[in-house]
């Protein structure tokens, strides 16, 4: 089958609840790509940061063949011999006293709004039914429904109420605000450390800090969403580790499962863990032994590899390469580390067609929200692939042949 044919396919076949680039991708390498015609392609995307590690990263896939061959899944009915040592390894790494395992993001964000509630009544006294959590204008933390009923998207929330109520919403980077909105009831306040699918969007400095503070001074929980953040992608190990702190209840998945499988779990202290008791929470497929496997090879390669000094170090370069190359297009490059958000300016038409002459010239981008193209190679990418991805970036930057369709 030809690249049509594998389209069309899924057009057939399935929901059409995305736009991907018009790529069908069989076989990866570190940060490279090939398509069913032959194409090598740069993979500047990774799986939203799912794949720091780069494709197929020797070591996590060695990991993988390995607990295949032992055991897979036990649920939790049963304990399993590498749940544990994953857990003691991940707290260890992180700094916080208890994990809980879930597989997908959005089930580890459900998870700590759950905590944070349960610790509210238990911990606060939060009268029953009254816990109130705040986020963030714009944020992005998953697709469930009580998720994306506290999202600001109307394409996210639209035709998929009624929504959860006990969310309040305030302005991002805006620490005034959070402190005006707590209320008695109020028992945490959800964030990401920078917002990565409102188009990387960096908070101003001290933001996250001072929110802690705030939270600390309230007695409410900061709940950091690192599930994009986090594992090395901004230039620290946590993204909060730039401004202070990896909060309360920390939120980890993406790039935890090495980019072969999903793992991801909340962390915390025993206070709000142990307000978790058996049958008030979990998952079926939570803290299987074969992602407990990945699990631990990721994070081994994340910190023996110290991926998140080559994202401070590349990331700086590349973002330092791409402002000095210019573009009558582009409003401003921002970001830090290898999470890189290239805003098109409004005139100059959205950043889809930008993302198409990419692909053309072999790099994999996606824009996020009509006018950023983001960037987040893998973390082990070359210098030198950084080099070449900057000019043909450069290139279609200042060739408004190249970006067809986008108004000069
Ligand atoms: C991707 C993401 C999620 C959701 O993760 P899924 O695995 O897609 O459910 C939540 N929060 C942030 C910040 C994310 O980037």
């Amino acid at each position: 089958m030809n690249t049509a044919q594998y389209i069309s396919q899924v057009d057939r076949w399935s929901a059409h609840n995305y736009h991907p680039l018009p790529v069908v991708l069989e076989r990866g390498e570190g940060p490279w790509v090939w398509d069913v015609e032959g194409h090598r392609l740069l993979d500047m995307l990774s799986a939203y940061s799912a794949v720091n590690q780069g494709h197929r990263h020797p070591r996590i896939i060695a990991a993988l063949e390995r607990q295949a061959a032992r055991l897979t899944l036990t649920s939790r009915a049963f304990h399993n011999d590498q749940m544990g040592v994953f857990l003691e390894q991940l707290c260890s790494v992180t700094g916080f006293d208890r994990a809980l395992p879930m597989n997908t993001g959005a089930e580890a964000v459900e998870t700590a709004i759950k905590a944070a509630r349960k610790w509210g009544y238990e911990v606060r006294g939060v009268p029953a039914g009254q816990a109130e959590i705040i986020v963030c204008e714009h944020n992005f933390h998953g697709r469930t429904t009580t998720i994306v009923g506290f999202s600001s998207d109307p394409r996210a929330r639209g035709g998929f109420g009624p929504f959860a109520p006990g969310f309040a919403s305030v302005p991002y980077g805006d620490s005034g605000a959070l402190e005006a909105a707590i209320t008695p009831n109020t028992v945490g306040f959800l964030v990401e450390p920078i917002q990565g699918e409102a188009g990387v969007v960096v908070p101003p400095p001290g933001y996250l800090a001072r929110c802690m503070e705030i939270c600390r001074d309230h007695g409410i929980l900061l709940i950091n969403d690192e599930i994009q953040t986090g594992l090395g992608r901004t230039g620290r190990l946590f993204c909060g580790d730039w401004d202070g702190g990896r909060g309360d209840i920390m939120i980890v998945g993406k790039a935890l499962g090495g980019g072969v499988f999903p793992v991801s779990g909340i962390l915390s202290g025993s206070e709000v863990m142990d307000v978790f008791r058996p049958g008030d929470h979990g998952s079926t497929f939570g803290g299987n032994p074969l992602a407990a496997a990945v699990g631990r090879a990721a994070l081994d390669v994340i910190v023996e590899e110290d991926l998140p000094a080559r994202s401070e170090q590349l990331g700086g370069w590349f973002r330092d390469t791409l402002r000095a190359a210019g573009s009558p297009f582009v409003e401003e490059v921002r970001g830090r580390g290898l999470m890189v958000g290239v805003v098109i300016k409004r005139e100059s038409g959205p950043a889809r067609p930008f993302c198409e002459a990419l692909f053309e010239q072999g790099i994999l981008a996606k824009e996020t929200h009509e006018q950023v193209i983001r960037f987040s190679p893998p973390l082990v990418i070359e210098r030198s692939d950084l080099e070449w991805a900057v000019e043909q970036i450069a290139d279609v930057l200042n060739n408004p042949a190249l970006a067809r369709g986008a108004a000069a």
